[in-house]
């Protein structure tokens, strides 16, 4: 940045970093109106959006890449636009993960996690995360992210942990929070309960065993039952069938022995059971399966629990005690054949439960756990969507939210781990008091003893990152921040979070603030792979972003990632369109570096008031356009569109056309040469500030090149509003001005050049004319004829003519021996000896009547349908007359 010439390339690696510190240090990231500062004003509305925060075990990969680069996307456009933009980011401590991982490293050690003990864990996970907690936000900071690290946040840093207190002694006082035997996930491996969004359904083969359940007072008969899980026999506590089964009524109210135990169990009726599934008699496991659970409710049965932590059978499995959950049902199995009382085996594709964390068999059991009660919750979380104050993007996710809502179940929400928010409970050894406290306690309140105990289990993660929008700015304290921020604006994240982590924000926020945490719901889909399969380490297509980073710099992979994503919808992530946004980047670039130099090239000042070219006229008003439609575009949530129309501008109207053109103007110099660069200093400025949000880093370190040179010839931003500010990251956002009404025929005028050069270009191409060889053209150009007289310069550039063989009529007589070609209304003669060829090509004006033909027959059709009735008046008009240009060219073609 120290003179004006920019280096030949665009080189990420020397500007990334360098330009990341530099808005860092400036200040650019924290928001511009901040409540703990003077001067603040409370008048003015923020745009806040708090992180997801990844979990500190987090190893950055392309859902990060996704989430980082729409968040600081919506970040940068608000801060642009000039209103307080904070982005809060974080950690999440991650229970499980973490706590498996420094398992893991102690292990290598020869340490188990029991013989440590807990205090000396805790401290160890401290240490590990003091150590390396840092690595993934110094990896978001690679993707540009604009946060706010002046306040970071970690679910367990003081702060928040006072937050999770408060929150459960609140709900524990309102009686939503309690303590009870209920059937749970369990995890055998991690000897935890784990919840219902943890568990993971796969379809694996397996057997359906039928069995026969002998009568115990009636020799010789019994009940056919069948099975998936012929263990859990072992703490079957009844047989139910339906009350109406002609097959069974008989043997209601009698009872029936369980294989190899021979314990008395009775059959029962009940609705629920299906007459025409398998043997149309269940067995009833009330203390191992959720429906069974629910029969064992309703007609008060036994819960016999048959296994213990690891899943291994317990005392109550009988001669099954201490063998393995699958080793047991191949030996029961094998003692019942032996017995007699096997019917028979079928394949059967089973719904396997398995944890989505370590891949084990979740096993369904009763166990004491704290539960959260939050029907209540739940009903003001759907009401705030059904009333719109909150608002789901894109909006067909609202159904499935509000089918889960209606349907929640208590949230088991203790965890048997070490790691993680303790559960603020104590028990009293002395009287049996239980005490549930803000405050450690010192003694208890009831007998004043001090023999107490704090409740072993730690808080679900979910619950404390369920706080996170208002924990994280100073909640339950009303701070500044908590009291300017909140509630935030925008929750961006992966759709597979929704219940996990939206819903239960969603329904926090209301329950402890009043108001909900957000007002839009964000949704991105997942990231797949190029031929649209979902990434995994066994598949091997797995795509890293940090070496995507590392190849084709930051701007190109956040670019890809912004265009390619509609919401809700996945996005297939390919490298080669990342490559070709380097291109993109490079692209910028260069025509940063012509506009730079033309600036240097341009006269001092100008002697008269503007002139402006066709060419200038168009560009500006093709600009307007693209302002407003971005802005229509970035305020309904749909930035890929918004990216790729930018890009279009950019690389097509901008550097394709308008800076070819510029060239012969500039050459020209004087007046026209200093309006030109005016002109190419201003569309420059205008379109880098539109890349900014999705491409921060090549736009940031071009812009401070052009500011510099502009600022020298004394050029002005894109609006005369607008000022060079000191960065392109707290640059004015650029708006459209009002319409001035040459706009349309100015833009027709020059789309009329734009398709005369284009069929030149293409009959060039066809002819495989040299690039370098000037030919010779007649133009009759009707009614037309004045612009592309005016236009001269442009075509003779644009289409390599050469000049002295260049005549522009009104009326033409058609030579015999030349190529014509017809733009609407406008005929162009290239006479064969000019071209390489020089026979005249039938098949092509064959082709033209042909393509002429059908858009005829197109148009024809339209206007005859409802269209013309139900399209406004002046669409219907449009179409009439370009069906009429359409009949005149082909009449003029035929001869
Ligand atoms: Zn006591």
């Amino acid at each position: 940045m120290e003179d004006n010439t920019l280096s030949k390339a665009y080189d990420f690696n020397a500007t990334e970093q360098r330009l990341y510190a530099w808005w860092e240090k400036n200040g650019y990231f924290q928001p511009a109106n901040d409540p703990n500062k003077p001067g603040f004003d409370a008048s003015k509305k923020p745009f806040v959006i708090s992180i997801p925060p990844p979990n500190v075990t987090g190893e950055l990969h392309t859902g990060h890449a996704m989430f980082v680069s729409m968040e600081d996307l919506m970040i940068r456009y608000h801060r642009m636009k000039g209103i307080p933009a904070l982005w809060v980011p974080g950690t999440d401590h991650a229970g499980i993960a973490t706590q498996m991982l420094v398992e893991k490293a102690l292990l290598k050690e020869g340490i188990k996690r029991d013989e440590l003990g807990r205090e000396k864990f805790v401290e160890r996970t401290w240490q590990w995360k003091e150590k390396y907690g840092s690595r993934i936000t110094q990896q978001i900071r690679r993707l540009g992210a604009s946060c706010d690290w002046t306040r970071e946040r970690f679910t367990l840093d003081d702060g928040l942990s006072k937050a999770v207190r408060e929150a459960f002694v609140r709900l524990y006082e309102k009686r939503l929070i309690y303590r009870g035997p209920r059937l749970i996930n369990w995890s055998p491996a991690l000897r935890t309960a784990v919840s219902d969004l943890e568990v993971e359904y796969s379809e694996e083969p397996g057997f359906l065993y039928y069995f026969k359940y002998m009568l115990a007072d009636l020799p010789g008969e019994f009940i056919p039952v069948a099975t998936t899980r012929p263990e859990t026999i072992l703490g079957d506590s009844a047989v139910a069938v339906h009350p109406e089964d002609e097959r069974y009524q008989k043997y209601i109210g009698k009872e029936v022995l369980v294989p190899m135990l021979n314990r008395r169990i009775p059959v029962i009726a009940d609705e629920y059971v299906d007459r025409a599934f398998g043997t149309g008699a269940l067995k009833i496991t009330p203390a191992h399966d959720p429906n069974d659970y629910t029969i064992g409710q309703t007609h008060n049965l036994e819960m016999i629990s048959i296994f213990d932590k690891a899943a291994a059978l317990n005392e109550n499995g009988g001669p099954y005690a201490g063998m393995d959950r699958f080793d047991c049902r191949k030996k029961i199995w094998e003692d019942m054949r032996a017995a007699g009382l096997v019917i028979k085996e079928q394949p059967y594709t089973l719904n396997v439960p398995r944890s989505e964390r370590g891949g084990e068999i979740i096993e369904p059991m009763i166990s004491t756990q704290w539960f959260l009660h939050v029907q209540p919750l739940a009903e003001k979380a759907l009401e705030a969507v059904r009333s719109g104050r909150t608002k789901i993007v894109p909006e067909h996710f609202t159904k499935v939210f509000y089918n889960w809502l209606e349907n929640i179940r208590d949230w088991c929400i203790s965890r048997q781990l070490w790691w993680g928010h303790r559960i603020p409970v104590w028990y009293c050894d002395d009287c049996g008091e239980t005490i549930v406290a803000r405050e450690d306690p010192a003694k208890c309140p009831k007998c004043g003893g001090s023999h107490l105990r704090q409740e072993e289990d730690v808080l679900d993660t979910w619950f404390s990152s369920g706080l996170w929008p208002f924990s994280t700015l100073g909640w339950p304290e009303q701070t500044p921040d908590l009291k300017y921020f909140y509630p935030t604006s925008v929750m961006e994240t992966g759709a597979d979070i929704l219940f996990f982590w939206v819903a239960r924000m969603l329904m926090f926020g209301i329950e402890f603030t009043g108001v909900e945490p957000f007002h839009t719901i964000y949704l991105h889909g997942l990231i797949l792979d190029e031929h649209g399969k979902k990434m995994s380490k066994t598949k091997g297509n797995v795509i890293d972003p940090l070496q995507v980073m590392d190849s084709f710099g930051t701007d190109a992979l956040r670019f890809t990632l912004l265009v390619g994503s509609t919401p809700g919808s996945n996005t297939n992530l390919n490298l080669k369109k990342v490559e070709a946004n380097r291109n993109f980047a490079n692209k910028i670039w260069n025509a940063g570096r012509f506009v730079i130099s033309a600036l240097e090239q341009a006269p001092e000042k100008a002697t008269k008031e503007p002139e402006w070219t066709l060419a200038d006229s168009w560009i500006w008003a093709r600009l307007q356009t693209l302002l407003s439609d971005s802005e229509r575009l970035f305020n309904t949530y749909q930035f890929g569109e918004a990216g790729r129309q930018i890009y279009e501008f950019f690389w097509g109207d901008f550097a394709d056309w308008y800076l070819e053109i510029a060239k012969s103007q500039l050459a020209e110099g004087g007046d026209r040469a200093y309006y030109t660069a005016a002109t190419l200093v201003r569309v420059l400025d205008a379109s880098l500030r539109l890349l900014h949000p999705f491409t921060p880093f090549v736009t940031e370190e071009l812009w401070q090149a052009l500011k510099k040179s502009a600022q020298e010839k004394g050029l002005s931003t894109y609006s005369s509003e607008s000022k060079w500010e000191d960065a392109l990251i707290i640059a004015k956002w650029p708006e459209a001005g009002k319409a001035e009404g040459w706009e349309e025929e100015r833009v027709a005028q020059f789309s009329l050049v734009q398709e005369v050069v284009r069929s030149i270009r293409n009959l060039r191409a066809e002819k495989k004319v040299p690039p370098s060889k000037k030919i010779s053209a007649s133009i009759a150009g009707g009614k037309h004829t004045a612009t592309l007289q005016a236009q001269r310069g442009s075509l003779l550039t644009l289409a390599n003519l050469d000049p002295a063989n260049l005549t522009i009529a009104e009326k033409l007589a058609a030579p015999n021996d030349a190529v014509s070609l017809v733009v609407s209304t406008v005929e162009i003669f290239i006479p064969f000896g000019t071209l390489e060829d020089s026979s005249a090509d039938p098949t092509r004006v064959q082709k033209e009547i042909e393509t002429l033909q059908s858009q005829i027959n197109r148009l024809e059709g339209l206007l005859a349908s409802d269209f013309a009735n139900k399209a406004p008046a002046p669409v219907v008009e449009k179409e009439r007359a370009k069906l009429a240009e359409y009949k005149e060219s082909l009449l003029k073609l035929k001869k």
